[in-house]
């Protein structure tokens, strides 16, 4: 398996301002998934993410990825895990504002071993005659593009991306969706695509539901529907 997520759980506060957000979850992707992962806004959805990728701790439970046990790792090692294998997309691009897209690609790059080739990769992401451009030159789906480039170039096991159209308009996040699709055939990362969109989960491998801190359903697709062809 893949990855491996047992009776995760984390909560917010303390006392009478003690939030759980997370009950205990248990689920497993396979290698080379498309995982739609949903829910209502406030279950969770992020937290969970942060923590599969290492950006925050969970009280308790175990997170393993390809055989590794990431959530005992210390700091460090946490760090170098992250920067090798897996790759972020934010909701808010998250991009260098001083860099131009080339630069802020390599910010990617310079962090692995075996970094995809980068002439290729522009031209996929369809970001060549933009290069050079400043992210306060491009426009929200150039920009997306750019940060899936940044996280793309590491060539990633796992890339984890947090409501990666939620700033985007209809036809841009579904240019954004296809683009996400094409990484996993061309490269085939696994990937985790979080979403509150429910028209999202008819072009994944597996749909997870997350529901007051608890997996409601782990569902794998059967019937995928390319990205081009979703409707909402
Ligand atoms: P989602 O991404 O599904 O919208 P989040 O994971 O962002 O949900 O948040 C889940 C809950 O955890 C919310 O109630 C939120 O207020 C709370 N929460 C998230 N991060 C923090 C934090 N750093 N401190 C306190 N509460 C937090
Ligand atoms: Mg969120």
């Amino acid at each position: 398996m893949f990855l491996s997520i047992k009776d995760l759980k984390k909560s917010f506060g303390e006392d009478e301002y003690k939030t759980e957000v997370l009950k205990g979850i248990d689920f497993e992707i396979e290698k080379g998934e498309i995982c739609v992962l949903l829910g209502p806004s406030g279950s969770g959805k992020s937290t969970l993410l942060n923590i599969i990728g290492g950006i925050d701790q969970p009280d308790s439970g175990t997170i393993m990825i390809q055989g590794k046990t990431i959530s005992t790792l210390k700091e460090k090692d946490l760090t170098n895990y992250r920067r090798k294998h897996l790759g972020y997309v934010f909701q808010m691009y998250n991009l260098i504002s001083h860099l131009n897209v080339e630069q802020n690609i390599d910010v990617g790059k310079y962090l692995s071993k075996n970094p995809l080739d980068k002439e290729e990769l522009l031209q996929t992401l369809g970001l060549k005659e933009h290069r050079y451009k400043q992210p306060n030159q491009l426009s929200g789906g150039q920009q997306q593009r750019t940060s899936i480039g940044r996280a793309i170039i590491k060539n990633p096991d796992l890339l984890l991306c947090d409501e990666p159209t939620g700033a985007l308009d209809y036809h841009t996040s579904k240019d954004i969706l296809q683009l996400i699709e094409d990484v996993n055939k061309k490269y085939g990362n696994t990937i985790i695509i979080v979403t509150h969109n429910d028209a999202i989960k008819d072009m994944a491998d597996r749909v997870i539901y997350l529901h007051d801190g608890r997996i409601r359903e782990n569902i794998k697709n059967t019937h995928k529907i390319p990205a081009k062809d979703l409707n909402w």
